[in-house]
Parts: structure tokens; sequence; C-alpha cells
């Protein structure tokens, strides 16, 4: 075992990322994080930040804040998004409610425009395996519209690939809605090639980015995307029930409804007249009051992914989760584990599934022991390995773990 130990030791040292790992709050102690997909951990610096805000900014400008600053905060944090991380220029990406709040508005914005262009697109295809929230909405948005689901069931160690969506779409179909990271397995979909197919269909594709958005980049302008919506708790740092992002094309600005008009999305805001026209560009997807507060420990994050650059930290990922799979064929394997996950690193996200009938308690006594997986229904344990964040030297120690809980 003292080979683990060495490729450890020398992945770390040759590691062009490994001083990121300094600057989070808690990465001193022995703790072994493996749930950066589901909550980052926060930068040290960010308890500055906030407290910077309460005095000087809201404390300090009060009111003025609002013209200022906090009214443009919305878009140039996703204009910084779009740039560092998503592969969208200007203009195309915002920040403001939850995925969930998102999803629901645009997925039902395009179903309509799709439906109002053509009476015979009443379907919308998603996968049983992709995430609840996006499942529920696709349902709730068909029964309220009128409309039909039709379903797709991947492989649950893998994804959703081409063909299958290429042989469940067509001219009913109006809108896909599909996750880029398979939350459960890890498969990272080819999202370029999926929206091809779709397109060619004449259907529009909602991609949920929540699992891929800070360590998986994307090419959402050059892949030709629709619609892309992803939060930014996990990935990108935000901190707990932090707001989500949105991104919609240029060319659909101006087709697109979405169903919770508020004065935020008003043409002019402040003029607060009688009747409700959209503003031109993303204003017209906010709904209210943009959650200022909570978007403030994302700029900070963003600060450090456009210093790493997501090319370096999706190395590092792939670099990482090779490691974790490794380990887990020398040191696991043997006790019935099994990878719930594509072996290719290129068919993968962030994370890693590992699989046994027992991992419900070993994640319950791994918690007591300061060693944080989390766990998905039926058997799968998630190995959530944050580049920025997590050395291989954790990586092994937490696997270690693992393996003593196993036996
Ligand atoms: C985490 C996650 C969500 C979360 O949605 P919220 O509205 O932030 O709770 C949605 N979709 C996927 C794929 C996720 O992984």
């Amino acid at each position: 075992m003292k080979e683990l130990d060495r490729e450890a030791h020398d992945a770390d040292a040759a590691d062009p990322l490994a001083s990121f790992r300094d600057l989070f709050a808690g990465a001193e102690t022995e703790l072994v994080y493996f749930d950066g997909n589901s909550l980052g951990r926060p930068l040290a610096a960010t308890a500055g930040t906030l407290s910077d805000f309460v005095r000087d900014a809201w404390g300090g400008r009060l009111i003025r804040g609002w013209d200022e600053s906090w009214m443009q905060l919305p878009f140039t944090l996703g204009d910084r998004l779009g740039a560092s991380v998503l592969g969208a220029a200007a203009g195309q990406t915002v920040v403001g409610d939850s995925t969930t709040v998102l999803l629901y508005k645009l997925v039902r914005a395009a179903f309509d425009a799709q439906r109002a262009a053509d009476p015979a697109r009443r379907e919308i295809v998603v996968d049983r395996d992709n995430f609840p929230t996006d499942r529920y909405i696709v349902e709730a948005i068909a029964g309220e519209r009128s409309g039909a689901v039709r379903w797709l069931t991947p492989d649950p160690a893998g994804g959703v690939e081409p063909d299958e969506l290429s042989a469940a779409i067509g001219s009913e179909t109006a809108v896909v809605v599909l996750s880029h990271v398979a939350y459960r397995s890890g498969h990272l979909a080819d999202a370029a090639e999926l929206t091809r197919r779709a397109h060619a269909a004449g259907a529009l594709v909602v991609w949920d980015l929540c699992h891929s958005a800070g360590v998986v980049p994307t090419e959402l302008d050059a892949w030709g995307v629709d619609i892309a919506v992803g939060c930014t708790y996990k990935y990108l740092g935000g901190g707990p029930g932090s707001p989500a992002f949105a991104y919609v094309a240029t060319r659909h600005h101006e087709a697109l409804h979405q169903p919770i008009p508020g004065w935020m999305s008003a043409d002019d805001v402040f003029a607060m007249g009688a009747d409700y026209r959209p503003a031109a560009g993303m204003r017209r997807f906010l709904s209210g009051t943009p959650p200022i507060v909570g978007m403030l420990a994302l700029g900070d994050m963003l600060d450090m992914i456009e210093r790493a650059g997501i090319a370096a930290i999706r190395a590092k990922s792939e670099a990482l989760t090779a490691f974790a799979v490794r380990v887990s064929d020398v040191l696991l394997a043997p006790l019935g584990v099994s990878l719930a996950t594509p072996r290719e690193p290129e068919r993968r996200g962030g994370h890693v599934t590992l699989s046994h009938p027992a991992m419900r308690e070993v994640t319950t006594r791994l918690w007591r022991e300061d060693v944080l997986p989390d766990f998905r229904f039926p058997d799968g344990l998630r190995i959530g390995l944050s580049p920025l964040s997590t050395s291989f030297r954790e990586t092994l120690t937490g696997l270690r773990a693992v393996a003593d809980a196993l036996r």
C-alpha cells in the first residue's frame, strides 16, 4: 500500500493547483471532504467579504447600493461566469432564483414558444434518471399546458447517449431537458452532439449544468445551446442556498416569455407602469428582487476560478477521479465494491460513484469520523472531488476510511 501513498504524494507535488487548497476555510484540518459536488467549501477570504459588505456596502451605502452596483450584480456575475466557466459571450447569463425556479420558468417559456410556432409540438423529453427537480417540473409543465412527457431510460451507471435521444424525438418534440453530468453516475453527456440531434428534430434543449458548472468546461455558444441553468453552491462555492444561473442564447430572448413576470423583469423597473412589458435581454428572465447577499461568496470563488483557469481545473478533476478509481480498484473492489461511473475520465464529471449494498451504513459511520461523502439511493457512495480544494492525499485517506468501514 506504500505504492498508493507514493502516488498520492507525487501527484500532489506535481499539481499546479495545489496551493489553492490552502485558501479554503477548514482545509488545514484532517477532515476529508468528498461532498464539494453538493456544497463547496468556503474560501477563508469570504468571511472578510461578508463583513465588509455589511459594514461598508449595506451599512454605508444603504438604499443607494441598488443604483450604485446591486442592480447590475446579477448580470456582471453572470457575464463573468459566462466568460470563465460556461463559454458564453456577455449578455446571455444572469444569476438569481434557484435552479428549480429557473428550470420551471425557462422550460415553460421554451415549451410555450415551441407550441406557439407549431401546435403539434407537445412533448417534453426527459430521462428517468434525471435529478428529481427536473423530472417533477417537466411533469408539472406537461400537466398544466396539456403537453406530454416522453421518458428516456438510460443505463443508471451511465447516462443519455445520442442514439437513445434520436430514437425518442421527432415532429412532436417541443423541448428536451437533460443534465450535463448525471448526479448519480457522474456520466458526462455529449452536450454538443445531443444539442445537434435535438435541433435536427426541431426541438429546443434545456441543459441542467448543476453538476458540471465550475468543474467541467462547457462551450455553450459554440455548441449552439439554447438554454442552460445551474446552481452555484456546488463546484462554484456560492454557499448554502446561493442563487442559480441561467443562460439563454441571444437569438431566443425575444420569443421567450417566462411565467413569473415581476417588476424586476419589466422593461422600465422604476416606471412602475400600468402594463407589463418584458425588458430586453436577460433581465426579462428575472422576477423579483435579486438575492445580493447570496451572491457575494460566488464573486470570491469566481476570482479563484479566473486565476486557476477552467481548463486546468478540468485537468486536475480528471486526474483526481482517475486516482479515486485506481484506489478503488486496489482497495475496494476486493471488498465487493463496483464502479457505477464511466471508467474513461473524459466520459465523466467531477465525482465517482461506488456501489455496495452497505453504503448507507458506511456513510453514517464515515460522517461520524469526519470523512464526508454522500449516499445516493439505492447503494451508491458518491465521492465528489472538488479540484481547487481537494488533494490526492485527502482522496487516498478518505477511500482508506471507506475500506475500513466496509471491513
Ligand atoms: C443540485 C441540483 C439541483 C438543485 O436545484 P435547487 O433548486 O438548487 O435545489 C437541480 N438539478 C441538479 C441536476 C442538481 O444536481
